[in-house]
Protein backbone atom coordinates (compact mmCIF):
# COMPACT_ATOMS: atom_id res chain seq x y z
CA UNK A 1 0.00 0.00 0.00
CA UNK A 2 1.12 3.63 -0.55
CA UNK A 3 2.58 5.51 2.05
CA UNK A 4 2.99 9.31 1.37
CA UNK A 5 5.49 9.59 3.90
CA UNK A 6 7.11 6.62 3.31
CA UNK A 7 7.48 7.99 -0.31
CA UNK A 8 8.25 11.13 0.41
CA UNK A 9 11.84 9.80 2.66
CA UNK A 10 13.09 7.61 -0.06
CA UNK A 11 12.75 10.75 -2.13
CA UNK A 12 14.74 12.87 0.27
CA UNK A 13 16.74 9.99 1.42
CA UNK A 14 17.94 8.87 -1.70
CA UNK A 15 17.85 11.55 -4.33
CA UNK A 16 18.31 14.55 -2.29
CA UNK A 17 14.66 16.05 -3.64
CA UNK A 18 11.77 17.57 -1.06
CA UNK A 19 8.52 16.74 -3.76
CA UNK A 20 7.34 15.64 -5.96
CA UNK A 21 7.18 16.68 -9.79
CA UNK A 22 4.05 16.92 -11.69
CA UNK A 23 2.74 13.12 -12.12
CA UNK A 24 5.48 11.24 -10.08
CA UNK A 25 3.21 10.60 -7.24
CA UNK A 26 0.18 9.88 -8.94
CA UNK A 27 2.45 6.83 -11.22
CA UNK A 28 4.07 6.28 -7.62
CA UNK A 29 1.07 5.30 -5.94
CA UNK A 30 -0.75 3.21 -8.10
CA UNK A 31 2.15 1.05 -8.55
CA UNK A 32 2.49 0.48 -4.87
CA UNK A 33 -1.23 -0.30 -4.98
CA UNK A 34 -0.21 -3.05 -7.48
CA UNK A 35 -1.73 -1.44 -10.42
CA UNK A 36 0.18 -1.12 -13.76
CA UNK A 37 0.74 2.21 -14.98
CA UNK A 38 1.63 4.07 -18.24
CA UNK A 39 3.46 7.14 -17.81
CA UNK A 40 3.74 9.94 -20.87
CA UNK A 41 6.18 12.60 -19.54
CA UNK A 42 8.80 14.64 -21.54
CA UNK A 43 12.43 14.13 -21.68
CA UNK A 44 13.55 15.45 -18.65
CA UNK A 45 10.66 15.34 -16.83
CA UNK A 46 11.82 12.60 -14.38
CA UNK A 47 10.54 9.52 -15.61
CA UNK A 48 13.07 6.95 -13.85
CA UNK A 49 12.39 8.47 -10.08
CA UNK A 50 8.26 6.98 -10.86
CA UNK A 51 9.71 3.62 -11.15
CA UNK A 52 13.13 3.88 -8.82
CA UNK A 53 11.03 5.19 -5.82
CA UNK A 54 8.19 2.11 -5.45
CA UNK A 55 11.52 0.08 -6.18
CA UNK A 56 12.74 0.58 -3.18
CA UNK A 57 9.36 0.26 -1.35
CA UNK A 58 8.66 -2.81 -2.90
CA UNK A 59 9.83 -5.99 -1.21
CA UNK A 60 11.50 -8.09 -4.08
CA UNK A 61 13.96 -6.73 -7.05
CA UNK A 62 12.59 -4.32 -10.02
CA UNK A 63 13.66 -5.01 -13.13
CA UNK A 64 14.09 -2.33 -15.53
CA UNK A 65 13.98 -2.62 -19.13
CA UNK A 66 15.80 -0.06 -21.17
CA UNK A 67 17.01 0.06 -24.34
CA UNK A 68 20.58 1.70 -24.65
CA UNK A 69 23.63 0.27 -22.40
CA UNK A 70 24.96 3.86 -22.01
CA UNK A 71 21.89 4.39 -20.37
CA UNK A 72 21.79 1.87 -18.36
CA UNK A 73 25.30 2.48 -16.81
CA UNK A 74 24.72 6.26 -16.01
CA UNK A 75 21.18 5.08 -14.14
CA UNK A 76 23.18 2.40 -12.40
CA UNK A 77 26.61 4.82 -11.48
CA UNK A 78 23.89 7.14 -10.44
CA UNK A 79 22.25 5.19 -7.93
CA UNK A 80 25.08 3.35 -6.77
CA UNK A 81 26.38 6.52 -5.96
CA UNK A 82 23.00 7.29 -4.20
CA UNK A 83 23.64 4.27 -1.78
CA UNK A 84 21.46 1.94 -3.84
CA UNK A 85 22.25 -1.28 -4.61
CA UNK A 86 21.34 -1.80 -8.82
CA UNK A 87 23.60 -3.77 -11.23
CA UNK A 88 23.17 -3.82 -14.87
CA UNK A 89 23.22 -6.93 -17.09
CA UNK A 90 23.85 -6.68 -20.86
CA UNK A 91 26.46 -7.28 -23.81
CA UNK A 92 28.69 -4.82 -22.45
CA UNK A 93 29.91 -7.73 -19.46
CA UNK A 94 32.29 -10.24 -19.90
CA UNK A 95 30.89 -13.73 -20.06
CA UNK A 96 32.48 -13.82 -16.51
CA UNK A 97 31.28 -10.87 -15.14
CA UNK A 98 27.53 -11.79 -16.49
CA UNK A 99 27.38 -14.82 -14.71
CA UNK A 100 28.91 -13.07 -11.33
CA UNK A 101 26.05 -10.64 -11.53
CA UNK A 102 23.56 -12.50 -12.10
CA UNK A 103 25.21 -14.75 -8.97
CA UNK A 104 24.73 -11.51 -6.88
CA UNK A 105 21.39 -11.29 -8.23
CA UNK A 106 20.25 -14.60 -6.91
CA UNK A 107 21.79 -14.15 -3.44
CA UNK A 108 19.38 -11.01 -3.53
CA UNK A 109 22.41 -8.12 -3.32
CA UNK A 110 19.99 -5.73 -5.97
CA UNK A 111 17.34 -4.18 -5.92
CA UNK A 112 16.91 -2.33 -8.80
CA UNK A 113 18.59 -4.56 -12.23
CA UNK A 114 18.37 -3.12 -15.46
CA UNK A 115 18.06 -5.56 -18.25
CA UNK A 116 18.76 -5.90 -21.99
CA UNK A 117 15.38 -6.68 -23.45
CA UNK A 118 17.50 -9.19 -25.73
CA UNK A 119 18.59 -11.03 -21.96
CA UNK A 120 15.16 -11.52 -21.24
CA UNK A 121 14.73 -14.71 -22.84
CA UNK A 122 17.77 -16.76 -22.22
CA UNK A 123 18.20 -19.64 -20.26
CA UNK A 124 20.71 -18.26 -17.33
CA UNK A 125 18.29 -15.01 -16.92
CA UNK A 126 15.12 -16.98 -16.78
CA UNK A 127 16.77 -19.40 -14.73
CA UNK A 128 17.23 -16.71 -12.17
CA UNK A 129 14.01 -14.81 -12.82
CA UNK A 130 12.09 -17.77 -11.98
CA UNK A 131 13.60 -18.46 -8.34
CA UNK A 132 13.57 -14.68 -7.63
CA UNK A 133 10.89 -12.64 -6.61
CA UNK A 134 10.01 -9.73 -8.78
CA UNK A 135 7.91 -7.16 -7.59
CA UNK A 136 7.94 -5.47 -10.52
CA UNK A 137 9.14 -5.20 -14.05
CA UNK A 138 9.75 -1.32 -15.55
CA UNK A 139 9.86 -0.52 -19.16
CA UNK A 140 11.80 2.41 -19.72
CA UNK A 141 11.72 4.31 -23.22
CA UNK A 142 8.52 1.86 -24.14
CA UNK A 143 7.83 3.64 -27.33
CA UNK A 144 10.55 1.58 -28.50
CA UNK A 145 7.73 -1.72 -28.81
CA UNK A 146 6.00 -0.15 -31.13
CA UNK A 147 6.40 0.27 -35.26
CA UNK A 148 4.56 3.57 -35.25
CA UNK A 149 7.79 4.79 -32.40
CA UNK A 150 10.74 6.14 -33.74
CA UNK A 151 13.31 3.95 -32.68
CA UNK A 152 11.62 0.67 -33.02
CA UNK A 153 13.33 -2.64 -31.52
CA UNK A 154 11.90 -5.87 -31.63
CA UNK A 155 13.62 -7.48 -28.98
CA UNK A 156 11.15 -5.44 -26.47
CA UNK A 157 8.26 -7.46 -28.32
CA UNK A 158 10.13 -10.40 -26.18
CA UNK A 159 8.89 -8.27 -22.73
CA UNK A 160 5.57 -9.64 -22.82
CA UNK A 161 6.47 -13.39 -23.44
CA UNK A 162 9.11 -13.04 -20.26
CA UNK A 163 6.30 -12.45 -17.91
CA UNK A 164 4.81 -15.77 -19.42
CA UNK A 165 7.60 -17.34 -17.33
CA UNK A 166 7.47 -16.21 -14.19
CA UNK A 167 5.38 -17.72 -11.21
CA UNK A 168 3.39 -14.19 -10.42
CA UNK A 169 2.67 -11.37 -12.25
CA UNK A 170 4.46 -8.39 -11.05
CA UNK A 171 3.34 -4.87 -11.38
CA UNK A 172 4.69 -3.69 -14.87
CA UNK A 173 5.28 0.00 -15.59
CA UNK A 174 6.30 1.72 -18.67
CA UNK A 175 7.44 5.20 -19.40
CA UNK A 176 7.68 6.94 -22.77
CA UNK A 177 7.90 10.62 -24.10
CA UNK A 178 6.37 9.93 -27.22
CA UNK A 179 2.89 8.45 -27.53
CA UNK A 180 0.79 9.99 -30.51
CA UNK A 181 -2.80 7.17 -30.58
CA UNK A 182 -0.79 4.75 -32.37
CA UNK A 183 1.72 4.04 -29.82
CA UNK A 184 -0.14 4.31 -26.63
CA UNK A 185 -1.90 1.60 -28.23
CA UNK A 186 0.25 -0.52 -29.29
CA UNK A 187 2.55 0.05 -25.95
CA UNK A 188 -0.36 -0.84 -24.21
CA UNK A 189 -1.41 -4.29 -26.12
CA UNK A 190 2.39 -5.65 -27.24
CA UNK A 191 3.30 -5.22 -23.38
CA UNK A 192 0.46 -6.47 -22.08
CA UNK A 193 -0.46 -3.45 -19.40
CA UNK A 194 -3.21 -4.17 -17.30
CA UNK A 195 -6.16 -1.40 -16.81
CA UNK A 196 -2.77 0.76 -16.57
CA UNK A 197 -3.43 4.16 -15.05
CA UNK A 198 -2.03 6.63 -17.27
CA UNK A 199 -1.39 10.38 -17.12
CA UNK A 200 0.59 12.44 -19.47
CA UNK A 201 1.75 15.13 -18.40
CA UNK A 202 4.39 18.28 -18.34
CA UNK A 203 4.53 19.14 -22.31
CA UNK A 204 3.27 22.13 -22.32
CA UNK A 205 6.36 25.03 -21.72
CA UNK A 206 4.77 28.09 -21.15
CA UNK A 207 7.96 30.47 -21.74
CA UNK A 208 8.37 29.23 -24.72
CA UNK A 209 6.97 31.39 -28.04
CA UNK A 210 6.33 28.98 -30.65
CA UNK A 211 6.98 31.07 -34.48
CA UNK A 212 6.61 29.34 -38.02
CA UNK A 213 8.20 31.73 -40.52
CA UNK A 214 8.22 31.32 -44.40
CA UNK A 215 10.88 33.21 -45.56
CA UNK A 216 12.44 33.88 -48.81
CA UNK A 217 15.69 34.25 -47.88
CA UNK A 218 16.43 32.17 -44.38
CA UNK A 219 19.62 33.40 -44.29
CA UNK A 220 18.33 37.35 -44.21
CA UNK A 221 15.91 36.32 -41.93
CA UNK A 222 18.07 34.52 -39.10
CA UNK A 223 21.19 37.23 -39.51
CA UNK A 224 18.44 39.79 -39.13
CA UNK A 225 17.33 37.87 -36.02
CA UNK A 226 20.47 37.45 -34.58
CA UNK A 227 21.27 41.45 -34.97
CA UNK A 228 17.90 42.21 -33.04
CA UNK A 229 19.20 39.72 -30.31
CA UNK A 230 23.11 40.36 -30.11
CA UNK A 231 24.64 39.25 -26.73
CA UNK A 232 21.74 36.11 -26.21
CA UNK A 233 22.74 32.68 -26.82
CA UNK A 234 20.72 30.27 -29.15
CA UNK A 235 20.87 27.33 -31.67
CA UNK A 236 20.57 27.30 -35.18
CA UNK A 237 19.60 23.64 -36.19
CA UNK A 238 20.33 22.82 -39.52
CA UNK A 239 19.38 19.38 -41.46
CA UNK A 240 22.91 18.53 -42.79
CA UNK A 241 26.33 18.48 -41.79
CA UNK A 242 26.38 20.82 -45.33
CA UNK A 243 23.93 23.42 -44.44
CA UNK A 244 25.91 23.71 -40.74
CA UNK A 245 29.30 24.38 -42.55
CA UNK A 246 27.44 27.24 -44.75
CA UNK A 247 25.20 28.98 -42.50
CA UNK A 248 28.01 28.76 -39.74
CA UNK A 249 31.13 29.82 -42.53
CA UNK A 250 28.87 33.03 -43.78
CA UNK A 251 27.74 34.25 -40.04
CA UNK A 252 31.19 34.33 -39.31
CA UNK A 253 31.81 36.40 -42.15
CA UNK A 254 28.76 38.72 -40.66
CA UNK A 255 31.40 39.15 -37.37
CA UNK A 256 29.20 37.05 -35.20
CA UNK A 257 30.47 34.45 -32.55
CA UNK A 258 29.38 31.30 -33.94
CA UNK A 259 30.67 27.71 -33.45
CA UNK A 260 29.04 24.93 -34.95
CA UNK A 261 28.88 20.79 -34.40
CA UNK A 262 28.08 17.83 -36.57
CA UNK A 263 29.00 13.93 -36.63
CA UNK A 264 31.41 14.82 -39.52
CA UNK A 265 33.83 16.93 -37.21
CA UNK A 266 36.59 14.93 -34.88
CA UNK A 267 36.00 14.73 -31.32
CA UNK A 268 38.00 16.71 -30.43
CA UNK A 269 36.53 19.71 -32.11
CA UNK A 270 33.09 18.65 -31.39
CA UNK A 271 34.30 18.88 -27.60
CA UNK A 272 36.17 22.18 -27.96
CA UNK A 273 33.40 23.85 -29.68
CA UNK A 274 30.53 22.11 -27.21
CA UNK A 275 32.21 23.94 -24.65
CA UNK A 276 32.80 27.13 -26.47
CA UNK A 277 29.35 27.54 -26.56
CA UNK A 278 28.31 25.80 -22.88
CA UNK A 279 30.34 28.35 -21.28
CA UNK A 280 29.68 31.14 -22.98
CA UNK A 281 32.56 31.51 -25.26
CA UNK A 282 30.53 31.38 -28.45
CA UNK A 283 26.45 32.45 -28.35
CA UNK A 284 25.55 31.06 -30.89
CA UNK A 285 25.62 27.25 -32.19
CA UNK A 286 25.14 25.58 -35.18
CA UNK A 287 24.29 22.46 -34.85
CA UNK A 288 23.23 19.06 -37.12
CA UNK A 289 20.58 17.19 -34.52
CA UNK A 290 23.75 15.17 -33.52
CA UNK A 291 24.07 18.35 -30.64
CA UNK A 292 22.26 18.38 -27.53
CA UNK A 293 21.93 15.08 -26.02
CA UNK A 294 22.48 15.26 -22.34
CA UNK A 295 23.34 18.71 -22.85
CA UNK A 296 21.60 21.60 -19.60
CA UNK A 297 22.66 24.66 -20.74
CA UNK A 298 19.75 27.18 -19.03
CA UNK A 299 20.45 29.98 -20.60
CA UNK A 300 19.16 29.38 -24.76
CA UNK A 301 17.09 31.95 -25.55
CA UNK A 302 16.48 30.75 -28.68
CA UNK A 303 16.20 27.99 -30.84
CA UNK A 304 16.13 28.55 -34.58
CA UNK A 305 15.34 25.57 -36.98
CA UNK A 306 16.86 26.66 -40.26
CA UNK A 307 15.37 23.54 -41.39
CA UNK A 308 11.96 21.83 -40.35
CA UNK A 309 13.24 18.42 -38.95
CA UNK A 310 12.06 15.29 -39.60
CA UNK A 311 8.58 14.94 -37.25
CA UNK A 312 7.24 16.97 -33.89
CA UNK A 313 8.89 14.55 -31.92
CA UNK A 314 12.52 15.74 -32.76
CA UNK A 315 11.26 19.48 -33.33
CA UNK A 316 9.91 19.32 -29.69
CA UNK A 317 13.04 17.77 -28.39
CA UNK A 318 15.36 20.85 -30.17
CA UNK A 319 12.91 23.50 -29.94
CA UNK A 320 12.83 22.49 -26.19
CA UNK A 321 16.56 23.10 -25.54
CA UNK A 322 15.32 26.98 -25.09
CA UNK A 323 14.21 28.38 -21.89
CA UNK A 324 15.80 25.82 -19.34
CA UNK A 325 15.76 28.18 -16.58
CA UNK A 326 12.08 29.22 -16.82
CA UNK A 327 12.82 32.74 -19.08
CA UNK A 328 10.36 33.48 -21.96
CA UNK A 329 12.40 32.23 -24.99
CA UNK A 330 11.69 31.72 -28.41
CA UNK A 331 11.68 28.80 -30.98
CA UNK A 332 11.30 29.78 -34.46
CA UNK A 333 11.25 27.52 -37.34
CA UNK A 334 12.29 28.35 -40.93
CA UNK A 335 10.15 26.46 -43.17
CA UNK A 336 10.49 26.08 -47.01
CA UNK A 337 9.66 23.49 -49.38
CA UNK A 338 13.18 21.77 -49.97
CA UNK A 339 12.75 20.75 -46.34
CA UNK A 340 10.15 18.43 -47.23
CA UNK A 341 12.03 16.69 -50.17
CA UNK A 342 15.86 16.58 -48.07
CA UNK A 343 13.43 14.42 -45.14
CA UNK A 344 11.55 12.40 -47.56
CA UNK A 345 15.29 11.68 -49.54
CA UNK A 346 16.36 11.05 -45.79
CA UNK A 347 13.23 8.42 -44.65
CA UNK A 348 13.96 6.48 -48.49
CA UNK A 349 17.67 5.99 -47.46
CA UNK A 350 17.70 4.86 -44.41
CA UNK A 351 14.81 2.50 -45.75
CA UNK A 352 17.36 0.75 -48.47
CA UNK A 353 19.49 1.19 -45.42
CA UNK A 354 16.82 -1.03 -42.99
CA UNK A 355 18.17 -3.69 -41.19
CA UNK A 356 14.60 -4.84 -41.01
CA UNK A 357 12.77 -6.67 -43.48
CA UNK A 358 11.55 -5.53 -46.56
CA UNK A 359 7.61 -5.39 -44.91
CA UNK A 360 8.98 -4.20 -41.63
CA UNK A 361 11.27 -1.37 -43.25
CA UNK A 362 8.82 -0.67 -45.60
CA UNK A 363 5.80 0.13 -42.63
CA UNK A 364 8.04 1.97 -40.74
CA UNK A 365 9.12 4.09 -43.50
CA UNK A 366 4.96 4.68 -44.00
CA UNK A 367 4.73 5.86 -40.33
CA UNK A 368 8.16 8.16 -40.87
CA UNK A 369 6.20 9.82 -44.12
CA UNK A 370 2.82 9.89 -41.85
CA UNK A 371 5.17 11.81 -39.74
CA UNK A 372 6.72 13.87 -41.62
CA UNK A 373 3.34 15.28 -42.86
CA UNK A 374 2.33 16.12 -39.49
CA UNK A 375 5.52 18.08 -39.32
CA UNK A 376 4.20 19.68 -42.64
CA UNK A 377 1.05 20.59 -41.52
CA UNK A 378 2.65 22.60 -37.96
CA UNK A 379 4.18 24.91 -40.70
CA UNK A 380 0.98 25.21 -42.48
CA UNK A 381 -1.55 25.81 -39.66
CA UNK A 382 -3.66 28.90 -39.09
CA UNK A 383 -4.28 27.46 -35.20
CA UNK A 384 -2.73 27.84 -32.46
CA UNK A 385 0.99 26.00 -32.31
CA UNK A 386 1.01 25.41 -28.80
CA UNK A 387 -2.20 23.92 -29.08
CA UNK A 388 -1.39 21.55 -32.18
CA UNK A 389 1.71 20.52 -30.45
CA UNK A 390 0.39 19.46 -27.48
CA UNK A 391 -2.48 17.61 -29.31
CA UNK A 392 -0.22 15.53 -31.20
CA UNK A 393 1.41 14.55 -27.70
CA UNK A 394 -1.92 13.45 -26.24
CA UNK A 395 -2.75 16.27 -24.01
CA UNK A 396 -5.24 19.22 -24.27
CA UNK A 397 -4.67 22.65 -24.21
CA UNK A 398 -6.47 25.57 -24.64
CA UNK A 399 -6.94 26.79 -28.48
CA UNK A 400 -5.76 30.24 -27.88
CA UNK A 401 -2.09 30.77 -25.90
CA UNK A 402 -1.47 33.97 -27.24
CA UNK A 403 2.27 33.55 -27.72
CA UNK A 404 2.47 31.81 -30.74
CA UNK A 405 3.21 33.25 -34.02
CA UNK A 406 0.01 32.29 -35.48
CA UNK A 407 -2.10 33.49 -31.59
CA UNK A 408 0.03 36.85 -32.09
CA UNK A 409 -0.72 37.41 -35.92
CA UNK A 410 -4.18 35.48 -36.51
CA UNK A 411 -4.96 37.98 -39.29
CA UNK A 412 -1.48 38.85 -41.27
CA UNK A 413 -1.48 36.94 -44.69
CA UNK A 414 1.34 34.62 -45.03
CA UNK A 415 2.59 34.11 -48.62
CA UNK A 416 3.03 30.43 -48.72
CA UNK A 417 3.47 29.97 -52.73
CA UNK A 418 6.75 32.21 -52.93
CA UNK A 419 9.13 29.57 -54.17
CA UNK A 420 11.39 28.39 -51.55
CA UNK A 421 14.90 29.40 -52.29
CA UNK A 422 16.33 28.74 -49.55
CA UNK A 423 19.45 26.27 -49.01
P1 LIG B 1 13.32 11.60 -18.03
O1 LIG B 1 13.70 10.14 -17.96
O2 LIG B 1 11.87 11.83 -17.85
O3 LIG B 1 13.86 12.27 -19.25
P2 LIG B 1 15.03 11.81 -15.73
O4 LIG B 1 14.44 10.70 -14.97
O5 LIG B 1 16.32 11.55 -16.39
O6 LIG B 1 14.01 12.36 -16.81
O7 LIG B 1 15.13 13.08 -14.76
C1 LIG B 1 15.58 14.33 -15.19
C2 LIG B 1 16.15 15.11 -14.03
O8 LIG B 1 15.13 15.54 -13.15
C3 LIG B 1 17.14 14.31 -13.20
O9 LIG B 1 18.27 15.10 -12.96
C4 LIG B 1 16.36 14.05 -11.92
O10 LIG B 1 17.21 13.90 -10.81
C5 LIG B 1 15.49 15.28 -11.80
N1 LIG B 1 14.29 15.06 -10.99
C6 LIG B 1 13.42 14.04 -11.10
N2 LIG B 1 12.43 14.14 -10.19
C7 LIG B 1 12.67 15.24 -9.47
C8 LIG B 1 11.99 15.90 -8.37
N3 LIG B 1 10.89 15.42 -7.83
N4 LIG B 1 12.55 17.04 -7.90
C9 LIG B 1 13.67 17.54 -8.45
N5 LIG B 1 14.34 16.99 -9.47
C10 LIG B 1 13.85 15.85 -9.98
MG1 LIG C 1 14.56 8.69 -19.08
Amino acid sequence: MYKKEEALHILKHYFGYDSFREGQEFLIEHMMNGQDVFGIMPTGAGKSLCYQIPALLMPGITLVISPLISLMKDQVAALNQAGVHAAFLNSSLTQGQYLTALRYAKEGRYKIIYVAPERLLTESFLGFAREAEISMVSVDEAHCVSQWGQDFRPSYLKIAEFFNYLGTRPVLSAFTATATAEVKEDIIALLNLRDPAMITTGFDRVNLRFCVEHPRDKFAAVTAYLREHEGECGIIYCLTRKVVEEVCEKLIKEGLEVTRYHAGLGDEERRRNQEDFIYDRKQIMVATNAFGMGIDKSNVRFVIHYNMPKNMESYYQEAGRAGRDGMSSECILLYSGQDVITNQFFIEQAGEQSEFDPETAELIRERERDRLQKMTYYCFTNECLREYMLRYFGEYGANYCGNCSNCLTQFEEIDVTAPAKAM
